[in-house]
């Protein structure tokens, strides 16, 4: 079946005890039991399961061509999860370009899970092999990447994680997987934030983890029941219902943001335009092959500093000044000051969240704010 007619169709099973088409929303955070205590349809409590999760969970896995899915109560949560499930005494590589809060992550905590990390340019798998080492048990890849959209060869990747006895994991929130499917390419885990394009319309917050293998998937299970990042089944409902029309948004998020890529690359107060679409991206070779459009993420920088930047911002009338991303609206964003005093983000740089509206409004948009 084609991604398109699975992510409408799975987990879409009309309802057993009402025939409604749309999904029930199943509130309850207990479950009755028959006489001798055993669950009368598997549920039992709510930070355990639920059945609006397991539909969600079930559309997941399905999309993402995984085995198993689990549904989380944000993005950040999902991923300390499956941290959490190492063993202590890993190493684990992270990539140099990453969601902020990873970094932050890695710096704070992971020292009291006792586990140890290296940043590496996950682009360049020469500097990837030398990094990895004897106790590394995990290689966390993130494609494209925020705020730089650098694009890294996952399949390679996966090749290099599993040759020396390491999981691969991958953040796959930029493309979603309408655009790009880990798992087909040798990853034993995909995460998405999927507050971003699976809930698509920033109202909903959430995160996934897909696996391709069921023995990994019942130790994150075994954090999220203790250690509680569960999703609520209101949220589980949101998340479900962006997936139904997820391909198709994906597609014109891809069209709006080639389309506004190609404008700012053009433009002589720009520097750099970052979008793994363009041919001049150094990445756009290897998106070609793993991903099926470019996403509706893109970053360029001013030739005249933060300043100019920061003017930018100020001056957009349809992109909203705002951090987050895919939902429907655009959105522009100076990630430095978002991200704080310990950035590595360039102080030139913003970030867009290219939306659905129509590609030369968008356009004409950035064109006076550039003026
Ligand atoms: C937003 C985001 C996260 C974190 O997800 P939350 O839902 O905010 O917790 C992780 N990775 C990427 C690439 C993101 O954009």
């Amino acid at each position: 079946m084609h991604f398109e007619t699975k992510a409408i169709h799975v987990g879409a099973q009309p309802d057993e005890a009402t025939s409604s088409v749309a999904p029930p929303i199943h509130l309850s955070t207990t479950f009755e039991r028959a006489a001798d205590s055993t669950p009368l349809h598997g549920f039992t409590y709510v930070r355990e399961g639920n059945p609006t999760q397991s539909r969600l969970e079930s559309a997941l896995a399905a999309i993402e061509s995984g085995r198993h899915a689990l549904a989380f109560g944000s993005g950040i949560g999902a991923a300390a999860a499956v941290l959490q499930a190492l063993q202590p005494g890993a190493h684990v590589l992270l990539p140099d370009d990453s969601y902020y809060a990873m970094r932050v992550m890695a710096h704070d905590f992971f020292p009291k899970w006792q586990l140890t990390y290296d940043l590496v340019a996950m682009e360049d798998l020469d500097a990837v092999r030398r990094a990895l080492k004897p106790e590394t048990k995990l290689l966390w890849a993130e494609s494209p990447s925020n705020p730089l959209m650098k694009v890294c060869d996952l399949a390679s990747l996966a090749r290099l994680a599993h040759d020396r006895g390491a999981l691969f994991a991958v953040d796959g929130t930029f493309a979603s997987p309408a655009l790009q499917r880990p798992i087909e390419l040798g990853a034993d885990l995909v995460m998405h934030s999927t507050t971003k394009y699976l809930g698509g319309h920033s109202d909903v917050a959430g995160g996934a983890v897909v696996f391709a293998n069921d023995a990994l998937a019942e130790k994150v299970e075994h954090v999220r029941h203790i250690l509680g990042a569960t999703a609520s089944p209101f949220n589980s409902w949101l998340v479900l219902r962006g997936i139904r029309t997820l391909a198709a948004r994906m597609r014109v998020h891809s069209d709006n943001a080639m389309r506004v890529a190609q404008f700012l690359a053009s433009h002589p107060q720009v520097e750099a335009t970052h979008y793994p679409g363009l041919p001049s991206h150094p990445g756009h070779e290897i998106a070609r092959k793993q991903m099926s459009a470019f996403g509706g993420m893109l970053s360029f920088r001013l030739r005249e500093g933060r300043e100019a930047a920061i003017a930018v911002v100020s001056k957009t009338k349809l992109f909203i000044s705002a951090t987050s991303l895919g939902g429907t609206e655009s959105l522009i964003e100076h990630r430095a000051s978002s991200e704080g005093p310990a950035t590595t983000t360039p102080e030139n740089l913003l970030r867009l969240s290219v939306g659905l509206e129509h590609p030369d409004d968008l356009v004409a948009d950035l064109e006076q704010a550039l003026s």
